[in-house]
Formats: structure tokens, sequence, C-alpha cells
């Protein structure tokens, strides 16, 4: 992995070595204050724009792109160096900019109902993949006349299952692109030791839990690494990282019409939420072609958060941002492996109502 975004400080002197030492500088400001690749570095000599674009291809090419909501949602299906694909959703809303972005190529969780999960692990990301689909996301985000102000790792992957390169990421988003640590934010599924080493961190990032269960018996169903790492030992992590941290968590919950939408499931829920004190997302679940379960209708997504409000945890209702294109996490990618989709044919009716959603249904 050899991306602009992959060098480190040092590892850029090294190529510039037999330059004058301000173009180091000047490089790393071109890329991450700039947001230019280096042919775009109209300020270096064209021989050495040549050079580092030739030393340092991007890693990520774009295989398809699809707008909705108006605009407001971008998604982009990436083809990796060595052909692994990924994708990326850039969703503007009224007040902020948010990158949701992958952290690995496929995932090893093997969620039932989730399309990433569905189609397997490739391999990990590097940090300079990760980051670099944060700067596709600025420079949008900047051409749109808005400004990229949160990332949330919700793409594809499991984020804390390549803790090591997400983490470099995160460093590097924070320090060189400039995001405040509060808009940024890890999810998981549930590595339980991987949320005890983000309490250690320096950077007080967002913590999300992709919850989807609240006993263990449907939670090792839903979610299997939940075997693993069972509920008491996920939530005594929580509470751990919250003592340290101080951040808010979050718990996503996506409703599974007939699966983890009811009356009781809502009450345990909100027992384990006001305990510790989290924001609950609730989002409906897209459907995805190897799960055999729709989302929960507008009805029950709507007494499900009442119950929960009733009991005074906060709760946000996630519009499917982007259904339209499949911005549920890995479903665009996954269409286009099995070749329902071209990415010719990504591009989304204009006229097609918005149904928006974050890419984020991931762990
Ligand atoms: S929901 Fe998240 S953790 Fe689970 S399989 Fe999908 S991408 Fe992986």
């Amino acid at each position: 992995m050899s991306g602009a975004y992959d060098l480190d400080r040092q590892g850029l002197a090294e190529l510039l070595a037999d330059q004058p030492s301000y173009r180091v500088a000047q490089v790393w400001r071109g890329l991450y204050r700039g947001l230019r690749r280096p042919g775009e570095m109209t300020d270096l000599p064209p021989g050495l724009r040549d050079r580092l674009e030739e030393a340092l291809p991007p890693a990520l090419s774009q295989l398809g792109s699809s707008v909705a909501d108006g605009g407001d949602t971008r998604k982009w299906l990436w083809a990796l160096a060595d052909g692994a694909r990924v994708e990326t959703v850039l969703m503007h809303y009224r007040d902020r900019s948010t990158a949701c972005v992958s952290s690995q190529a496929g995932c090893a969780m093997d969620c039932s109902f989730c399309a990433t999960g569905q189609s397997g692990f490739s391999r990990q990301l590097s940090s300079g993949e990760i980051v670099e689909q944060v700067v596709a996301a600025s420079r949008e985000s900047r051409e749109a006349g808005r400004r990229l102000t949160n990332v949330v790792f919700m793409g594809m992957g499991e984020p804390l299952a390549n803790y090591d390169r997400v983490w470099s990421a995160v460093t590097r988003i924070h320090g060189e692109l400039g995001l405040s640590a509060r808009h940024l934010t890890i999810s998981t599924v549930g590595i339980a030791p991987g949320v005890r080493r983000l309490a250690g961190e320096a950077l007080p990032v967002n913590l999300a839990v992709s919850l989807h269960a609240a006993s263990d018996e449907l939670r090792d169903r839903l979610v299997p690494i939940n075997r693993r790492y069972p509920l008491g030992t996920l939530l005594s992590a929580c509470r751990h990282y919250l003592a340290a941290k101080g951040r808010r968590l979050s718990f996503e919950w996506a409703l599974i019409d007939g699966v983890n939408d009811t009356a009781d499931d809502a009450d345990a829920l909100a027992g384990i939420a006001r305990q510790l004190g989290a924001h609950v997302n609730l989002i409906p679940l897209n459907p995805t072609p190897g799960y055999p379960r729709i989302g929960s209708p507008p009805s029950v997504v709507s007494s499900f958060a009442g119950r929960l409000r009733a009991t005074g945890v906060n709760v946000t209702l996630r519009r499917n941002r982007g259904t339209d294109i499949d911005a549920a996490c890995g479903q665009l990618a996954s269409r286009v492996a099995s070749g329902r989709a071209g990415p010719d044919q990504l591009a989304p009716d204009p006229t097609a109502p918005g149904r928006a959603g974050p890419g984020p249904t991931a762990g």
C-alpha cells in the first residue's frame, strides 16, 4: 500500500530527499490542507509533480458514484489497488456534513442482516485508504460550498477489528485534516477488548455500539460476535469507556420487523440505555438479499421510539438516507459484485424520491 495518505511525514521526507527541505511541508500541506493530488499542486515544479503523481498513485479509483436526497447524499464505490471494493457515503445536513467511511473491504463479523457480512471478508484497509475516503468527501463538500465536519466509521467493516490502522487514520484525520475528536465516531458491533483499548487513547472520540438486541439469546443470532463477548462483557467495557473518556455513548438499533421491535425489546433496551446514559439511534433495517426480513413499518418504529422516550431515553429516528442508492452498509458493492448493477447504472433517477439514510447500518 503506497498511496499518498499512507506515507507519514518521515516517509515523505525520504521521497523528497533530493529536494529543498521546505518541499516536505509544502507537499504535506497540499495533501492535507489543500486536499490536492500531487499532480494538482501547481506550486510544484512540473517534473516533481509528475514524479510524485507516479510515486504516490491514488489509493481509490472510482467505480461508481450516486446521488440521492436532492444532492444531500452521495455514495461512492471505490476499487482499491488490488481490486477490493469499498464504499464511502457523504451526507449533508442543515448544520453539518458527515462522511461515513469503510474500515475493511468486506467484514468477518457475519451479522445475519448485513449485506457486507453476507459477502464475507476481503482484507483490512490501510490507514491511507481510510484517510483518502475522508479526503474525497472533504473535496466533494468543499466543491458544494460546505465543510466536512464529521466522520463516522460506520461503512463496510468492523473498525475495532482493524484497530491499529483505524486509529492511525483517526489521528491523521484529527491532526492533519483538522476535524475535532468530538466529531469523530467509532462504531463497533461489540469487540469489547477494542472498546477498552479505545478508553486508553488520548483522543476522546464518540463511541457507537451497534446493539440490535438486548438479550444474549437474540443477539447471538443477529450478531455472532456476541457469543465471544456477550452483553455483560460488552456493557462493562462501555461503562469503562464512559468513565475514562466522558464522551457520549450511542446505541444503534436496526429495527427488524417481528425480530427486535416489540414492546419487550424496547423496555429491555431502555433499561440498558438508561443505565449508561446512552443515546439510541433507531433505523429501520434496509432489506438485504441474503436475509429474509424487512425493516419495521413506520407505526412500529414510532411506537418503539415512543416507549423508549417515555422512560426518559434520548432517541433519534434515523432516516434511511440514500436507500434508493443502496446506501446501507455493503449494499452497493454487493449489487455490483452480483451483476445486478454495473457502476454505470448507479446514477440515480434525479426525480426519485429521496428516502435518505446513512450508509451506516453497519457494526
Ligand atoms: S453490520 Fe457491521 S460488523 Fe456486522 S457484518 Fe455488517 S459491517 Fe460487519
